[in-house]
């Protein structure tokens, strides 16, 4: 079976500039040599703390930055260098949910006018038919019809989500990177979200990567689950299996760090979590995870760990498994 989008060696290198000579004097290595593949129908989480580069793995996948290097394949097609023409029938069947439904909507335009306007930019669809086609996704999303002359500021922080989840999907997509679509929703209203989301899923046989920095927002959601820290995937497992077996250090530590998971049956032992996320402009030498690690040794600063299998479909990077 082809995964409907794999990554090989994708790294995202930012230039720092320096001096008055503006030179490039280091990089921020956002995404540093990630390779991973999601099956058609399926959810991968993508999780870790801010900054460890999950929304640039995110866009890079997308074509909305470009990869330092690497190679991501949709459907099989190398679509790594492809150009704008070329890769346009691709973008309507790629799409992002953003984080911010209060940032990303333009607050000029009616909810009919916003879900219409992807169709207008990427589709060759009659006015009369994108109309149609708005107001179907609309109720898809659970608003009302009525809603369509309404502007975002007339609706709460879930409906105008709501409102960017109908963007997203009314061009029909296949493929849908989540960037934290509930992260700045209450608690009450992200269950009803992710509901929604789950449930056009289904509907539509969409694909997800779903990226957040709570873990329990994203298990809710995945099928298998990606840890990330400092710009690479340190653990990769079907849900269940990070949840009950955690292998790497930095997995214990975030499952501890929540007590409500651990009500249910692991062998998850208690690791504490000491320090800030290194820069990563310059992350630690070796295991870049080895300075707030309570198990770092020698073999730790001199050699970086591999992502390697330790059990069926479970994959770990860590000096202390291989
Ligand atoms: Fe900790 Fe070393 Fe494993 Fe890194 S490689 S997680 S520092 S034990
Ligand atoms: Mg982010």
């Amino acid at each position: 079976d082809t995964p409907i989008l794999s990554v090989q060696n994708i790294k995202k290198y930012f230039p720092i500039k320096g001096g008055v000579l503006k030179r490039t004097v280091g990089h921020i290595k956002a995404v540093d040599d990630i390779s991973l593949s999601i099956k058609k129908g399926e959810t991968l989480g993508i999780v870790g703390e801010s900054g460890s580069g999950k929304s640039t793995l995110g866009r890079v996948i997308l074509k909305l930055l470009q990869a330092t290097e690497g190679d991501i394949h949709y459907n099989g097609t190398n679509i790594t260098t492809m150009k704008r023409n070329h890769f346009r029938p691709y973008r309507r069947n790629m799409q992002m949910v953003f984080q911010d439904p209060f940032g990303s909507l333009n607050s000029k335009m009616s909810v009919a006018e916003l879900v219409e306007e992807p169709l207008l930019v990427q589709t060759t669809l009659s006015k009369k038919e994108r109309q149609v086609k708005a107001v179907e996704f609309i109720e898809k999303v659970g608003l009302r019809a009525e809603d369509r002359l309404k502007y975002p500021h007339e609706f709460s922080g879930g409906q105008r989500q709501r409102i960017s989840i109908a963007r997203a999907l009314i061009t029909n997509p296949e493929f849908v990177v989540c960037d934290e679509p509930v992260s700045a929703l209450d608690i009450s209203i992200q269950a009803q979200v992710l509901n929604l989301m789950k449930d056009l899923q289904e509907e539509l046989g969409l694909t997800y990567l779903f990226i957040s920095h709570d873990l329990s927002v994203v298990k809710h959601i995945s099928d298998r689950i990606a840890v990330m820290y400092l710009g690479k995937i340190v653990e990769v497992a079907p849900t269940t299996k990070l949840f009950q077996e955690p292998v790497h250090p930095y997995t214990q530590a975030l499952l501890s760090s929540i007590p409500t998971i651990n009500k249910e049956k692991t062998d998850n032992p208690a690791v504490k979590l000491t320090g800030d996320i290194p820069s990563p402009a310059n992350p630690p030498s070796g295991c870049a995870f080895r300075t707030r690690c309570p198990f770092a040794h020698d073999r730790c600063e001199k050699e970086t760990p591999q992502l390697a299998e330790v059990g069926a479909d479970h994959e770990v990077s860590c000096h202390l498994h291989h």
